[in-house]
């Protein structure tokens, strides 16, 4: 995969292959939210911006627990974490006014998934003949924002 323009991906990538230990876990990387891209914490999940955005706002909702099956998830967890895919949807329709969304999770290396350890859910805002068109042909993605700006516009949507 190619990127038109992603300055954080060569970092991002480097860490991954470095390290064994998990993204959504690491407790190496500095512990303040805005530098780690979270936008939320529940009770039982956070919010928190993919570094690998297929568009602009490509979030994830994950748990704090590092499990790789959804079936470990309780009823209670269950339903915080499609409480949180809603909150998300309706900042990213405020922020971003999408045609559409696609939500989902890609459970296993061959669905798939870059971290399959620790179970995420992607919330993908998509616009009538957005850039998803060039990622499926050319495996090339076009970013218009940095994820820095992103995070700074979606922030105030979860400050309460
Ligand atoms: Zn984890």
């Amino acid at each position: 995969m190619d990127y038109l323009w992603s300055p954080w991906r060569y970092q991002y990538v480097a860490n991954i292959h470095k390290n064994d230990h998990c993204v959504f876990c690491d407790e190496e990387v500095p512990s303040n939210d805005s530098d780690r891209l979270i936008l939320f914490r529940g009770e039982y999940h956070f919010i928190i911006l993919n570094r690998f955005p297929y568009t602009c706002g490509h979030l994830l909702v994950a748990p704090y627990q590092h499990i790789a099956d959804i079936a470990s998830l309780s009823s209670d967890q269950s339903l915080e974490m499609m409480t949180l895919i809603q909150r998300v949807t309706s900042a990213l329709k405020h922020v971003y006014n999408p045609d559409g969304f696609n939500l989902g999770m890609n459970l296993g290396k061959c669905a798939g998934a870059g971290i399959d350890k620790h179970v995420h859910f992607h919330i993908v805002p998509r616009w009538c003949g957005d850039s998803n068109f060039v990622s499926v042909t050319g495996e090339t993605r076009v970013l218009p924002e940095t994820l820095e700006t992103t995070y700074s516009k979606l922030k105030p949507f979860f400050e309460k």
